[in-house]
């Protein structure tokens, strides 16, 4: 049974009840599989979650948590399988200050990317490196069009758009859809059921299973500090001050 992606619905919830579905010994942690979880594995250019868990009163640290064949494994230290856990429920507590600190550098890499395939339709997203420290995405820029030169309308832009308090919202599309509105990255999606697109006011949604703040206030302070063109690729280095 896959793991039930509850921080999927809701960025903000960082206490929630779950039952423990199945534990590996792995030294002095454990391996430890949830029916759901509110913590995000690492990926898609983004940490994971890290925070502990309330176990029968006593607390455990998750100090890491990843995605692993549809389901999500939680690394929890000191928990033991010969405590005979499987089937109970524990109380698991996500690190908030460390969630929206991520949130906030992956949304802001959705948006930068929205700005800049505005300012030329010829880029393409192409990577996302959204760790709060040393941030960038990567456009793909097959017709060399982008250049440091774009950075002070950039910078114009995305102020106009924190300013301007945009609702972000995650929605549901079909592969139709996501063909029309994103031809490029349908490529990635799966043709048999609907993938979760997140949207930006008015922009273009794209396919996304990340975290996201719900609002662009909340990206104030953000700075794209360097706009560098390598080969076929835009990258588009970024920081909050
Ligand atoms: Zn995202």
């Amino acid at each position: 049974m896959n793991t039930n992606a509850k921080y999927l619905e809701d960025t903000y919830c960082f206490q929630s009840n779950a039952s423990i579905t199945d534990m590996a010994q792995i030294g002095n942690s454990a391996e430890v599989y949830f029916d759901k979880t509110i913590f995000y594995p690492q990926g898609g250019g983004q940490p994971s979650d890290t925070g502990y868990l309330d176990v029968n009163g006593n607390r455990y640290e998750v100090s890491a948590v990843e995605y692993r064949d549809g389901n999500i494994v939680h690394h929890v230290i000191g928990l033991k399988v010969e405590d005979g856990l499987i089937g109970k429920s524990v109380v698991q507590h996500v690190d908030g200050e460390k969630r929206l600190k991520n949130a906030k550098a992956h949304t802001a890499g959705h948006l930068i990317t929205h700005i800049l395939e505005e300012m030329n339709p010829g880029l393409l997203p192409a990577k996302g490196y959204h760790f709060p420290s040393g941030s960038y995405v990567e456009m793909l820029d097959e017709k060399r069009q982008g250049n440091s030169e774009m950075l002070d309308e950039a910078m114009a832009k995305l102020q106009e758009a924190i300013n301007a308090e945009m609702e972000i919202k995650a929605i549901s599309s079909t592969f139709e859809e996501i063909e029309k509105l994103r031809p490029f990255l349908a490529r990635y999606v799966p043709k048999d059921k609907p993938t979760r697109m997140i949207a930006i006011g008015n922009f273009t949604p794209v396919p996304c299973g990340g975290t996201h703040v719900s609002n662009t206030k909340e990206l104030t302070g953000l700075v794209i500090t360097r706009i560098k063109r390598k080969k076929d690729r835009l990258k588009v280095n970024y920081e909050f001050t």
